[in-house]
């Protein structure tokens, strides 16, 4: 009822509108990026509706068209259509992470239903659904190439995975399970946002309880305090910029435990936002889908498109992983033992030490202040540094444009050249965090590369991140992790200015635990000494970072290791054992869970990464059954650099072209690991990996 509604207002409200508004046509911009300074926020809603509507009628066009089904009449349209219901919301889903505000916010909870709506009476048609089945019956015996056999084959699952077969009474069940899972996950997603940000709060009165906390920490806590009504007083969130800190540096244990039960408890505390009945009902109502639609259980459901394909091998991925990082995180956990004994603490470490005596360690074994590093890595070093070393691997230039619109003041624009001048794309950088952004970083684009009437379409690419701002005369100086970090993100920006195909669903269409291996591989580069003194230079003096913090960075890359491997794989099993449960799914969560984790061997003093009650990866997000495949796409990253290295030279000019063409061009030709093995020539070892992370 309320989607005709919403419809009907925002129609005839509209309607003057409709002629100026900017989604409605190509964009006459320079290189057609989007027209931020002629967007309202209002041009959204209208250009959504006209563009479900215009995909519709596209649609119709195809299924009523009374030709044999063929390629050129079915597929190429198909795979064309939507384009204006894709301009929109690309921007759109842009914006509401990186600049959003109320009303965006309010726009895409009236459209993600009629979006999900809309995509599940494509998948469903029965018209379009047998026409495209007519060609992948065929599709070996027709003239079409190899590449549009792979296309059809890729529809023609789609379709198949989203109950396309079913019968219409199985095909109604589904769409209810489908929006009954929609709005759990949202109820999911509230109830931890509610949870982290408002239901738990430690304010600190007393000076003393501050011990240990470096003078920014307690500077920011003092203003978080002011702004919340306690001037005077300091406050600590679960918000991680304020948790980590916390658990790092505070002396008090008590303090120390409060803030990370609080932590640890989210959607567990019996409260209106508990979220263990919604996972209950979120395990169940993903086994039947799988049930529905022929499978196992949800895992298997998944994993069947990604490179793993069957959930054992995930399992099995995931133990031998298991078996090499445990013995390592327990030996980290006796090292901090020992400096506890030695202060006189006389206790037995648990959860809540982990942060505070791993920092100790690190002191002690690594020497290494960030502060040391920090004057190394300006903002703009770091940067044109990631441009070099993608200009020494592949030829490309990156020239700063200022006449393009951007949709904030912070945002930088630069063209991306190929080494013989000729345009290849269009990169923004959004670097700062403001209260209109999502926390993280990211990548995404506003057009994707592409093909259309016989011309490549130039992709434009984004990435978004929250790093340390400048102050004063000083420029932003990041840390570390952020430096990775950019890096990583421009890895994900390089596989999406490389890509080439013809056709959308196939170019750069890479499964989920192939994703992570393009970005991943880039901080690599990041890391080593080589490249480190093409980019980190001081601020101030121009000085080229010395050997000593070289080296230090370089040891300190396996400190505790041991524990980010544990928690992070205690989840991925988490993840893997709900969604391996055959149809009818019943669960206990906190039983369920300690049982999981038992099974796994996990040591009490380390929980998973994320425990079942704000596990927002696989219950509101996206990443359910597939928590794991940052660590899978590692073996890849590690192994690939590796290969350079082993080269001898690692911006080994043949090494880079072939891993430009096989693994990013043409990522999206072929299966996962067979474009893997037309670069490196052979399937990835897991030991590169191992050896980097010091577990072997
Ligand atoms: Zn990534």
């Amino acid at each position: 009822m309320t989607v005709i509604s919403v419809t009907l207002i925002t129609a005839c409200k509209n309607e003057k509108k409709m002629k100026e508004n900017p989604f409605l046509t190509e964009y006459s911009t320079p290189y057609q990026v989007p027209p931020f300074d002629q967007i309202d926020s209002t041009d959204y809603l209208a250009a959504f509706i006209e563009g479900i509507k215009q995909h519709d009628s596209e649609i119709t066009a195809i299924t009523d068209n009374s030709a044999e089904p063929t390629f050129e009449n079915t597929i190429l349209p198909f795979d064309k259509s939507g384009k204006m219901l894709t301009r929109v919301s690309k921007v759109f889903f842009n914006m509401t992470e990186a600049n959003t505000n109320d009303q965006l916010q309010s726009i895409a909870s009236k459209m993600s239903p009629l979006l999900s709506k809309h995509n599940d009476d494509i998948s469903m048609n029965a018209k379009l659904f047998t026409r495209i089945k007519a060609i992948y019956d065929k599709r070996n015996e027709s003239s079409i190439d190899t590449q549009q056999v792979r296309v059809v084959e890729k529809y023609y699952r789609d379709f198949e995975r989203r109950g396309a077969n079913l019968a219409k009474e199985q095909q109604d069940q589904l769409r209810k399970v489908n929006e009954e899972l929609s709005m759990l996950s949202i109820k999911f997603g509230d109830n931890l946002l509610a949870e982290t940000n408002k239901n738990f709060k430690l304010v600190i009165d007393k000076k003393a309880d501050l011990d240990g906390l470096p003078e920014g920490v307690i500077t920011a806590a003092a203003e978080a305090a002011e702004k919340d009504g306690n001037k005077g007083k300091w406050l600590f969130t679960l918000a991680k910029p304020s948790l980590i800190p916390f658990l790092q540096y505070a002396k008090n244990r008590e303090l120390r435990e409060k803030i990370y039960r609080g932590y640890f408890m989210r959607g567990n505390n019996g409260n209106a936002n508990d979220n263990k009945a919604i996972l209950s009902d979120i395990v169940r109502l993903r086994a039947e889908k799988a049930k529905l639609l022929g499978f196992e259980n949800y895992a298997a459901y998944v994993i069947d498109e990604n490179m793993a394909k069957t959930p054992a091998a995930v399992d099995a991925f995931l133990n031998k992983l298991m078996v090499a990082s445990l013995p390592v995180a327990k030996e980290e956990l006796s090292e901090m033992q020992k400096i506890a004994d030695a202060e006189g603490g006389n206790f037995k470490l648990q959860s809540w030490d982990w942060w505070y005596y791993a920092e100790k360690l690190h002191k002690q074994k690594y020497d290494l202040d960030e502060k040391e590093l920090k004057p190394y890595f300006s903002l703009g070093n770091v940067r044109n540094g990631m441009f070099a070393v993608a200009g020494k691997l592949y030829g490309i230039t990156f020239t700063k444009v200022t006449n393009l619109p951007v949709y904030h003041k912070d945002v930088e624009t630069f063209e991306v050249k190929e080494a013989d001048g000729s345009h290849l794309g269009i990169l923004y950088l959004d670097y700062y965090p403001r209260p209109s952004k999502s926390g993280g970083a990211w990548c995404t684009d506003f057009q994707s590369a592409g093909w259309e009437n016989g011309k490549k379409v130039d992709p434009v690419i984004s990435m978004v991140c929250n790093f340390t701002p400048p102050t004063g005369d000083i420029p932003a100086l990041l840390t570390w992790d952020e430096t990775s970090t950019l890096f990583h993100e421009f890895g994900h920006a390089l596989h999406g200015l490389f890509t080439l195909g013809k056709y959308n669903r196939s170019a750069g269409n890479v499964p989920q635990d192939y994703v992570e291996m393009p970005s991943q591989i880039m901080e690599n580069w990041a890391a080593e000494p080589r490249v480190l003194k093409m980019y980190a230079k001081h601020y101030k003096t121009g000085e080229v970072i010395p050997d000593k913090l070289i080296e230090k960075i370089e040891k300190s890359g396996l400190f505790n290791q041991g524990f980010v491997t544990v928690e992070y794989l205690a989840a991925s099993i988490l993840d893997l054992d709900y969604h391996k449960l055959p149809a009818p799914a019943i669960v206990e969560p906190v039983a369920f869970e300690k049982k999981a984790m038992a099974k796994a061997g996990l040591i009490p003093e380390i929980l998973p990464r994320y425990r079942s009650t704000y596990f927002a990866h696989i219950f509101s997000g996206g990443y359910a059954a597939g928590y794991y495949v940052y660590i899978w796409a590692a073996v890849l990253d590690a192994d690939a650099f590796d290969y350079f290295k082993q080269s001898g030279n690692i911006f080994n000019p043949e090494l880079a072209a072939k891993f430009r063409k096989y693994c990013l061009a043409e990522s999206g030709d072929d299966e996962g690991m067979i474009q893997y093995k037309k670069f490196r020539g052979q399937e990835p070892s897991m030991d590169p990996l191992l050896k980097r992370r010091g577990l072997k």
